[in-house]
Protein backbone atom coordinates (compact mmCIF):
# COMPACT_ATOMS: atom_id res chain seq x y z
CA UNK A 1 0.00 0.00 0.00
CA UNK A 2 2.64 2.84 0.89
CA UNK A 3 4.36 1.72 -2.45
CA UNK A 4 1.47 2.62 -4.00
CA UNK A 5 0.74 5.93 -2.25
CA UNK A 6 4.24 6.54 -3.27
CA UNK A 7 3.55 5.69 -7.25
CA UNK A 8 0.49 8.02 -6.99
CA UNK A 9 2.65 10.82 -5.48
CA UNK A 10 5.13 10.44 -8.32
CA UNK A 11 2.49 10.12 -11.03
CA UNK A 12 0.05 13.21 -10.29
CA UNK A 13 2.62 15.93 -9.30
CA UNK A 14 0.60 18.07 -11.40
CA UNK A 15 -2.72 17.54 -9.43
CA UNK A 16 -0.69 17.80 -6.10
CA UNK A 17 0.40 21.17 -7.30
CA UNK A 18 -2.82 22.03 -8.45
CA UNK A 19 -4.64 21.63 -5.31
CA UNK A 20 -2.15 23.87 -3.18
CA UNK A 21 -2.51 26.58 -5.56
CA UNK A 22 -7.02 25.69 -5.30
CA UNK A 23 -6.79 25.07 -1.61
CA UNK A 24 -6.22 28.43 -1.14
CA UNK A 25 -9.69 29.82 -2.06
CA UNK A 26 -11.50 26.48 -2.29
CA UNK A 27 -12.19 24.54 0.95
CA UNK A 28 -9.65 21.59 0.92
CA UNK A 29 -9.44 22.82 -2.96
CA UNK A 30 -12.65 20.89 -4.50
CA UNK A 31 -16.13 22.39 -4.44
CA UNK A 32 -17.64 19.30 -2.74
CA UNK A 33 -16.41 17.77 0.23
CA UNK A 34 -16.33 14.40 -1.62
CA UNK A 35 -14.46 15.32 -4.03
CA UNK A 36 -11.57 15.47 -1.56
CA UNK A 37 -9.26 12.64 -0.51
CA UNK A 38 -6.32 12.62 1.64
CA UNK A 39 -3.25 13.83 0.21
CA UNK A 40 -5.25 15.51 -2.71
CA UNK A 41 -7.25 14.58 -5.29
CA UNK A 42 -6.89 14.15 -9.14
CA UNK A 43 -7.54 17.17 -11.07
CA UNK A 44 -9.53 16.80 -14.24
CA UNK A 45 -9.14 19.10 -17.32
CA UNK A 46 -11.63 17.12 -19.72
CA UNK A 47 -14.03 14.31 -20.35
CA UNK A 48 -15.12 12.04 -23.46
CA UNK A 49 -16.94 8.89 -23.71
CA UNK A 50 -15.54 6.68 -21.07
CA UNK A 51 -12.13 8.63 -20.58
CA UNK A 52 -11.03 11.84 -18.91
CA UNK A 53 -7.45 13.46 -19.32
CA UNK A 54 -5.98 14.91 -15.92
CA UNK A 55 -3.73 18.10 -15.28
CA UNK A 56 -0.75 15.52 -15.62
CA UNK A 57 -1.52 14.70 -19.38
CA UNK A 58 -3.04 11.17 -18.50
CA UNK A 59 -5.95 9.43 -20.41
CA UNK A 60 -8.26 7.92 -17.44
CA UNK A 61 -10.67 5.05 -17.75
CA UNK A 62 -13.30 6.68 -15.43
CA UNK A 63 -15.36 3.79 -14.08
CA UNK A 64 -17.17 6.28 -11.78
CA UNK A 65 -18.73 8.62 -14.01
CA UNK A 66 -19.53 11.37 -11.92
CA UNK A 67 -20.65 8.84 -8.95
CA UNK A 68 -23.18 7.72 -11.92
CA UNK A 69 -24.16 11.09 -12.89
CA UNK A 70 -22.31 10.29 -16.53
CA UNK A 71 -24.53 7.65 -16.86
CA UNK A 72 -24.70 8.28 -20.67
CA UNK A 73 -20.98 9.14 -21.37
CA UNK A 74 -19.21 12.24 -21.29
CA UNK A 75 -19.85 14.78 -23.92
CA UNK A 76 -22.52 11.83 -25.55
CA UNK A 77 -22.77 13.22 -28.64
CA UNK A 78 -26.98 13.57 -28.35
CA UNK A 79 -26.84 15.38 -24.98
CA UNK A 80 -24.26 18.06 -27.09
CA UNK A 81 -26.36 18.62 -29.42
CA UNK A 82 -29.84 18.98 -27.47
CA UNK A 83 -27.89 21.07 -25.12
CA UNK A 84 -26.14 23.20 -27.96
CA UNK A 85 -29.70 23.84 -29.68
CA UNK A 86 -30.97 25.22 -26.55
CA UNK A 87 -28.20 27.70 -26.26
CA UNK A 88 -28.56 28.40 -29.88
CA UNK A 89 -32.41 29.23 -30.17
CA UNK A 90 -34.34 28.48 -26.90
CA UNK A 91 -32.50 30.82 -24.65
CA UNK A 92 -31.68 28.87 -21.00
CA UNK A 93 -34.32 30.53 -18.03
CA UNK A 94 -37.48 31.86 -18.42
CA UNK A 95 -38.56 31.52 -14.74
CA UNK A 96 -42.12 30.34 -16.75
CA UNK A 97 -43.95 27.60 -17.42
CA UNK A 98 -42.55 26.15 -20.18
CA UNK A 99 -43.09 23.33 -23.45
CA UNK A 100 -39.84 21.67 -22.46
CA UNK A 101 -40.69 21.34 -18.57
CA UNK A 102 -44.43 19.45 -19.60
CA UNK A 103 -42.58 17.18 -22.62
CA UNK A 104 -40.24 16.10 -19.67
CA UNK A 105 -42.28 15.68 -16.65
CA UNK A 106 -44.78 13.67 -19.56
CA UNK A 107 -41.68 11.76 -20.26
CA UNK A 108 -41.06 11.19 -16.29
CA UNK A 109 -44.67 10.22 -15.66
CA UNK A 110 -44.27 7.56 -18.56
CA UNK A 111 -40.68 6.04 -17.61
CA UNK A 112 -41.28 5.92 -13.88
CA UNK A 113 -44.87 5.25 -13.45
CA UNK A 114 -45.47 8.52 -11.32
CA UNK A 115 -48.31 10.83 -11.16
CA UNK A 116 -46.60 13.91 -11.04
CA UNK A 117 -43.18 15.60 -10.85
CA UNK A 118 -41.78 18.43 -10.11
CA UNK A 119 -37.99 19.43 -11.01
CA UNK A 120 -35.03 20.59 -8.79
CA UNK A 121 -31.48 21.44 -8.99
CA UNK A 122 -30.08 18.44 -6.62
CA UNK A 123 -30.82 15.47 -5.31
CA UNK A 124 -30.63 17.57 -2.19
CA UNK A 125 -33.08 20.01 -2.52
CA UNK A 126 -35.38 16.70 -4.36
CA UNK A 127 -34.85 14.64 -0.68
CA UNK A 128 -35.73 18.18 1.22
CA UNK A 129 -38.83 18.68 -0.67
CA UNK A 130 -39.66 14.91 -0.97
CA UNK A 131 -39.52 15.17 3.03
CA UNK A 132 -41.14 18.51 2.95
CA UNK A 133 -44.84 16.75 1.00
CA UNK A 134 -44.60 13.64 3.37
CA UNK A 135 -44.83 16.22 5.85
CA UNK A 136 -47.12 18.12 4.75
CA UNK A 137 -49.15 15.21 4.04
CA UNK A 138 -49.13 13.12 6.73
CA UNK A 139 -49.44 16.28 9.11
CA UNK A 140 -46.35 14.68 11.15
CA UNK A 141 -42.76 15.66 11.62
CA UNK A 142 -39.90 12.95 12.37
CA UNK A 143 -38.44 10.86 9.62
CA UNK A 144 -36.66 7.56 9.66
CA UNK A 145 -33.69 7.19 7.76
CA UNK A 146 -30.88 4.15 7.04
CA UNK A 147 -27.64 3.19 9.48
CA UNK A 148 -24.73 4.42 6.84
CA UNK A 149 -27.49 5.96 4.38
CA UNK A 150 -26.21 8.94 2.59
CA UNK A 151 -28.88 11.19 1.04
CA UNK A 152 -27.12 14.61 0.10
CA UNK A 153 -26.82 17.68 2.85
CA UNK A 154 -30.35 18.23 3.95
CA UNK A 155 -29.49 18.32 8.28
CA UNK A 156 -32.31 15.63 9.06
CA UNK A 157 -30.76 13.30 6.61
CA UNK A 158 -26.80 14.10 7.98
CA UNK A 159 -27.16 11.85 10.78
CA UNK A 160 -25.30 8.55 11.01
CA UNK A 161 -24.38 8.37 6.95
CA UNK A 162 -20.56 7.10 7.60
CA UNK A 163 -20.87 6.31 12.00
CA UNK A 164 -17.87 4.32 12.88
CA UNK A 165 -17.97 1.17 13.10
CA UNK A 166 -16.99 0.75 16.50
CA UNK A 167 -18.97 3.14 17.91
CA UNK A 168 -22.08 0.90 16.68
CA UNK A 169 -24.85 -0.34 19.12
CA UNK A 170 -28.00 -2.48 18.43
CA UNK A 171 -30.06 0.21 18.71
CA UNK A 172 -28.59 2.90 17.58
CA UNK A 173 -29.45 6.36 18.63
CA UNK A 174 -28.79 9.07 15.15
CA UNK A 175 -24.90 10.20 15.46
CA UNK A 176 -25.00 13.85 13.86
CA UNK A 177 -22.57 14.64 10.91
CA UNK A 178 -23.27 18.33 11.76
CA UNK A 179 -21.63 20.65 14.25
CA UNK A 180 -24.89 20.85 16.20
CA UNK A 181 -28.22 18.14 17.28
CA UNK A 182 -31.06 18.13 14.75
CA UNK A 183 -34.31 18.38 17.35
CA UNK A 184 -34.52 15.20 19.66
CA UNK A 185 -36.82 12.53 18.18
CA UNK A 186 -36.77 14.03 14.82
CA UNK A 187 -34.71 11.61 13.16
CA UNK A 188 -34.62 7.61 13.64
CA UNK A 189 -31.80 5.35 12.14
CA UNK A 190 -32.52 1.82 11.09
CA UNK A 191 -30.42 -0.70 10.05
CA UNK A 192 -31.30 -1.89 7.05
CA UNK A 193 -32.84 -5.60 5.93
CA UNK A 194 -34.02 -5.15 9.23
CA UNK A 195 -37.46 -5.54 9.65
CA UNK A 196 -38.24 -6.54 13.53
CA UNK A 197 -36.12 -3.29 14.52
CA UNK A 198 -38.28 -0.80 11.72
CA UNK A 199 -41.22 -2.37 12.94
CA UNK A 200 -40.14 -1.76 16.29
CA UNK A 201 -39.43 2.01 15.89
CA UNK A 202 -42.80 2.48 13.37
CA UNK A 203 -45.28 0.49 16.22
CA UNK A 204 -43.48 3.09 19.30
CA UNK A 205 -43.35 6.18 17.01
CA UNK A 206 -45.83 6.13 14.18
CA UNK A 207 -48.03 8.96 15.41
CA UNK A 208 -44.76 11.14 14.98
CA UNK A 209 -43.02 9.95 11.61
CA UNK A 210 -43.67 11.41 8.51
CA UNK A 211 -41.84 9.11 6.48
CA UNK A 212 -39.25 6.72 5.82
CA UNK A 213 -36.53 7.78 3.48
CA UNK A 214 -34.38 4.96 2.03
CA UNK A 215 -32.21 4.01 -1.22
CA UNK A 216 -34.09 0.77 -2.29
CA UNK A 217 -30.63 -0.78 -2.81
CA UNK A 218 -27.96 1.00 -1.05
CA UNK A 219 -25.70 2.65 -3.17
CA UNK A 220 -23.49 4.84 -0.75
CA UNK A 221 -21.54 2.02 1.00
CA UNK A 222 -20.59 -0.07 -1.78
CA UNK A 223 -24.06 -2.07 -2.93
CA UNK A 224 -25.67 -3.51 -1.06
CA UNK A 225 -29.18 -5.61 -2.26
CA UNK A 226 -31.94 -5.87 -0.84
CA UNK A 227 -33.32 -8.96 0.84
CA UNK A 228 -35.90 -10.75 -0.92
CA UNK A 229 -38.63 -9.75 0.38
CA UNK A 230 -37.77 -6.84 2.58
CA UNK A 231 -39.11 -3.77 -0.04
CA UNK A 232 -42.45 -5.61 0.17
CA UNK A 233 -42.39 -5.66 4.28
CA UNK A 234 -41.36 -2.08 4.07
CA UNK A 235 -44.34 -0.74 1.71
CA UNK A 236 -46.87 -3.13 4.01
CA UNK A 237 -45.38 -1.45 7.25
CA UNK A 238 -45.23 2.05 5.57
CA UNK A 239 -49.25 1.45 4.42
CA UNK A 240 -50.03 0.21 8.35
CA UNK A 241 -48.71 3.13 9.92
CA UNK A 242 -49.51 5.63 7.83
CA UNK A 243 -46.09 6.84 7.00
CA UNK A 244 -44.99 7.96 3.72
CA UNK A 245 -42.44 5.46 1.77
CA UNK A 246 -39.73 7.83 -0.21
CA UNK A 247 -37.12 6.01 -2.29
CA UNK A 248 -34.53 7.84 -3.09
CA UNK A 249 -33.10 7.04 -6.30
CA UNK A 250 -30.47 9.54 -6.88
CA UNK A 251 -27.64 6.72 -7.33
CA UNK A 252 -29.87 4.20 -8.65
CA UNK A 253 -32.46 5.64 -10.61
CA UNK A 254 -31.57 4.57 -14.88
CA UNK A 255 -27.91 2.93 -13.49
CA UNK A 256 -30.36 0.36 -12.01
CA UNK A 257 -32.71 -0.07 -14.72
CA UNK A 258 -34.96 1.75 -17.54
CA UNK A 259 -37.32 2.90 -15.08
CA UNK A 260 -35.35 2.78 -11.94
CA UNK A 261 -34.57 0.32 -8.84
CA UNK A 262 -38.44 0.45 -7.55
CA UNK A 263 -40.15 -0.92 -10.79
CA UNK A 264 -37.34 -3.63 -11.03
CA UNK A 265 -38.20 -4.35 -7.14
CA UNK A 266 -41.47 -4.16 -7.72
CA UNK A 267 -42.22 -2.08 -5.37
CA UNK A 268 -43.52 1.55 -5.55
CA UNK A 269 -43.05 4.25 -3.50
CA UNK A 270 -45.53 7.14 -2.69
CA UNK A 271 -42.84 9.92 -3.69
CA UNK A 272 -39.55 9.10 -5.96
CA UNK A 273 -36.20 11.25 -5.89
CA UNK A 274 -33.94 11.67 -9.14
CA UNK A 275 -31.21 13.17 -10.10
CA UNK A 276 -27.63 12.07 -11.67
CA UNK A 277 -28.62 9.95 -14.41
CA UNK A 278 -31.43 11.54 -15.45
CA UNK A 279 -29.46 14.53 -16.47
CA UNK A 280 -26.67 13.43 -18.90
CA UNK A 281 -24.32 15.39 -15.94
CA UNK A 282 -26.22 18.55 -16.14
CA UNK A 283 -27.39 19.86 -12.62
CA UNK A 284 -31.17 18.53 -12.54
CA UNK A 285 -33.18 16.48 -10.51
CA UNK A 286 -36.78 15.94 -9.23
CA UNK A 287 -38.67 14.19 -6.92
CA UNK A 288 -42.47 13.02 -7.64
CA UNK A 289 -44.87 10.00 -6.71
CA UNK A 290 -48.29 9.65 -6.14
CA UNK A 291 -51.38 12.14 -6.59
CA UNK A 292 -52.15 12.03 -2.93
CA UNK A 293 -48.71 13.17 -2.21
CA UNK A 294 -48.47 15.24 -4.96
CA UNK A 295 -51.57 17.21 -4.30
CA UNK A 296 -50.03 18.55 -1.09
CA UNK A 297 -48.17 21.17 -4.24
CA UNK A 298 -51.09 21.53 -6.07
CA UNK A 299 -53.50 22.90 -2.89
CA UNK A 300 -50.58 24.93 -1.43
CA UNK A 301 -50.35 22.93 1.94
CA UNK A 302 -46.92 23.03 0.85
CA UNK A 303 -44.88 25.22 -1.52
CA UNK A 304 -41.98 23.73 -3.81
CA UNK A 305 -39.15 26.87 -5.45
CA UNK A 306 -36.63 26.94 -6.86
CA UNK A 307 -34.88 29.97 -9.91
CA UNK A 308 -33.50 27.33 -12.35
CA UNK A 309 -36.38 24.95 -11.86
CA UNK A 310 -36.87 23.04 -15.49
CA UNK A 311 -35.27 25.64 -17.18
CA UNK A 312 -34.68 24.85 -21.13
CA UNK A 313 -31.05 24.40 -20.45
CA UNK A 314 -31.52 20.68 -18.57
CA UNK A 315 -34.91 20.02 -19.83
CA UNK A 316 -33.16 19.65 -23.08
CA UNK A 317 -30.26 16.99 -21.38
CA UNK A 318 -33.31 14.83 -19.81
CA UNK A 319 -34.52 14.91 -23.27
CA UNK A 320 -31.21 13.23 -25.14
CA UNK A 321 -31.13 11.29 -22.19
CA UNK A 322 -34.92 9.89 -22.72
CA UNK A 323 -34.12 9.27 -25.99
CA UNK A 324 -30.40 7.27 -25.14
CA UNK A 325 -32.04 4.99 -22.34
CA UNK A 326 -33.47 2.32 -24.12
CA UNK A 327 -34.10 -1.05 -24.04
CA UNK A 328 -31.32 -2.58 -26.30
CA UNK A 329 -28.33 0.07 -25.11
CA UNK A 330 -29.66 -0.98 -21.27
CA UNK A 331 -29.47 -4.55 -22.56
CA UNK A 332 -26.15 -4.02 -24.16
CA UNK A 333 -24.50 -1.80 -21.06
CA UNK A 334 -25.95 -4.27 -18.48
CA UNK A 335 -24.39 -7.38 -20.21
CA UNK A 336 -21.24 -5.66 -20.31
CA UNK A 337 -21.06 -4.95 -16.33
CA UNK A 338 -22.69 -9.08 -15.98
CA UNK A 339 -19.50 -10.40 -17.52
CA UNK A 340 -16.79 -7.89 -15.84
CA UNK A 341 -18.42 -9.07 -12.39
CA UNK A 342 -18.32 -12.86 -13.91
CA UNK A 343 -14.79 -12.01 -15.01
CA UNK A 344 -13.84 -10.66 -11.30
CA UNK A 345 -15.42 -13.24 -9.42
CA UNK A 346 -13.47 -16.10 -11.77
CA UNK A 347 -10.33 -14.02 -10.11
CA UNK A 348 -11.49 -14.00 -6.66
CA UNK A 349 -11.91 -17.55 -6.65
CA UNK A 350 -9.11 -18.62 -8.60
CA UNK A 351 -6.39 -16.53 -6.20
CA UNK A 352 -8.76 -17.23 -3.11
CA UNK A 353 -9.21 -13.38 -2.04
CA UNK A 354 -11.42 -12.52 0.48
CA UNK A 355 -13.56 -10.75 -1.48
CA UNK A 356 -16.77 -10.61 -3.58
CA UNK A 357 -18.63 -9.29 -5.96
CA UNK A 358 -22.40 -7.28 -6.00
CA UNK A 359 -23.88 -5.38 -8.84
CA UNK A 360 -27.05 -3.85 -10.01
CA UNK A 361 -28.10 -2.71 -12.93
CA UNK A 362 -24.86 -0.72 -15.04
CA UNK A 363 -23.11 -0.82 -12.13
CA UNK A 364 -20.32 -3.12 -9.58
CA UNK A 365 -18.52 -3.56 -6.69
CA UNK A 366 -16.24 -5.29 -4.81
CA UNK A 367 -16.28 -6.00 -1.40
CA UNK A 368 -13.01 -7.35 1.04
CA UNK A 369 -14.97 -9.59 3.20
CA UNK A 370 -16.29 -13.01 2.46
CA UNK A 371 -18.76 -12.87 4.52
CA UNK A 372 -22.36 -11.46 2.84
CA UNK A 373 -23.26 -7.80 3.59
CA UNK A 374 -26.64 -7.24 4.07
CA UNK A 375 -26.22 -3.56 6.14
CA UNK A 376 -24.06 -0.97 7.38
CA UNK A 377 -23.01 -2.96 10.19
CA UNK A 378 -21.52 -6.07 8.15
CA UNK A 379 -18.96 -3.66 6.79
CA UNK A 380 -17.44 -4.64 10.31
CA UNK A 381 -15.95 -7.53 8.29
CA UNK A 382 -14.64 -5.62 6.04
CA UNK A 383 -11.10 -5.18 5.43
CA UNK A 384 -10.72 -1.50 4.41
CA UNK A 385 -7.00 -2.30 3.52
CA UNK A 386 -7.70 -4.30 1.09
CA UNK A 387 -10.57 -1.84 -0.34
CA UNK A 388 -8.05 1.10 -0.37
CA UNK A 389 -5.50 -0.89 -1.90
CA UNK A 390 -7.37 -2.08 -4.91
CA UNK A 391 -8.63 1.47 -5.52
CA UNK A 392 -5.65 2.96 -5.62
CA UNK A 393 -4.05 0.13 -7.43
CA UNK A 394 -6.63 1.23 -10.25
CA UNK A 395 -5.68 4.94 -9.83
CA UNK A 396 -2.37 4.12 -10.46
CA UNK A 397 -2.91 2.34 -13.78
CA UNK A 398 -5.40 4.72 -14.86
CA UNK A 399 -8.74 3.95 -13.60
CA UNK A 400 -10.64 6.22 -11.75
CA UNK A 401 -13.38 4.81 -9.19
CA UNK A 402 -14.52 6.51 -6.31
CA UNK A 403 -12.78 6.06 -3.12
CA UNK A 404 -13.43 4.38 0.38
CA UNK A 405 -16.81 2.32 0.82
CA UNK A 406 -18.28 4.08 -1.92
CA UNK A 407 -16.19 2.15 -4.33
CA UNK A 408 -17.89 0.87 -7.41
CA UNK A 409 -17.96 1.08 -11.34
CA UNK A 410 -20.54 2.03 -13.34
CA UNK A 411 -20.48 0.81 -17.53
CA UNK A 412 -22.11 4.45 -19.12
CA UNK A 413 -23.75 3.60 -22.46
CA UNK A 414 -20.25 4.54 -23.62
CA UNK A 415 -18.58 2.19 -22.41
CA UNK A 416 -16.97 -1.06 -24.01
CA UNK A 417 -16.28 -4.65 -23.06
CA UNK A 418 -12.66 -3.73 -23.99
CA UNK A 419 -12.56 -0.89 -21.31
CA UNK A 420 -13.84 -2.80 -18.77
CA UNK A 421 -11.44 -5.67 -19.67
CA UNK A 422 -8.81 -2.90 -18.80
CA UNK A 423 -10.22 -3.38 -14.63
CA UNK A 424 -10.30 -6.89 -14.71
CA UNK A 425 -6.60 -7.17 -16.24
CA UNK A 426 -5.05 -4.56 -13.23
CA UNK A 427 -7.33 -6.63 -11.23
CA UNK A 428 -5.91 -9.62 -12.25
CA UNK A 429 -2.16 -8.34 -12.33
CA UNK A 430 -3.14 -6.97 -8.62
CA UNK A 431 -3.79 -10.95 -7.02
CA UNK A 432 -0.70 -12.39 -8.90
CA UNK A 433 1.17 -9.30 -7.16
CA UNK A 434 -0.43 -9.98 -3.90
CA UNK A 435 0.43 -14.01 -4.35
N1 LIG B 1 -29.13 10.85 -2.39
C1 LIG B 1 -28.17 9.96 -2.71
C2 LIG B 1 -28.47 8.50 -2.58
C3 LIG B 1 -26.93 10.40 -3.18
O1 LIG B 1 -25.98 9.51 -3.48
C4 LIG B 1 -26.70 11.79 -3.30
C5 LIG B 1 -25.42 12.28 -3.81
O2 LIG B 1 -24.43 11.59 -3.90
C6 LIG B 1 -27.73 12.67 -2.95
C7 LIG B 1 -28.93 12.17 -2.51
C8 LIG B 1 -27.52 14.14 -3.06
O3 LIG B 1 -27.54 14.52 -4.40
P1 LIG B 1 -26.82 15.85 -4.86
O4 LIG B 1 -25.36 15.64 -4.72
O5 LIG B 1 -27.27 16.03 -6.29
O6 LIG B 1 -27.32 16.94 -3.98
Amino acid sequence: LEQEWKRFEQTTQASGTENKISSKSLPLGVTSSFQHWDPYPISVVSARGAYVKDVDGRKLLDLSMGFGAMMVGHLNPKVVRRVQRALRRTGTLFVTPSPSATEAAEAFKKRFKLDMVRFTNSGTESLMYAIRTARAVTRKKAIIKLEGGYHGGYDPLQVSVKPKLENIGPAEAPIPEIPFENEPGEVFVVPYNDLPYLEKIMAEHADRIAAFVLEPVMENISIVLPDEGYLPAVRELCDRYNIALIFDEVKTGLTAGIAGASHRTGVIPDLVTLAKSIGGGLPVAAFGGKQKYMDAVVDGRMAHYGTYNGNPLVMAAIMAVEELVTDKAMDRAEKINVNTLKKIDAIIAQYELPAHTVGMGLKGAITWSTAPVRNYRDFKAVDFEMAELSWIWGINRGIITPPGLDEQWLVSLMHTQRDMDKLVEHFREMAVALR
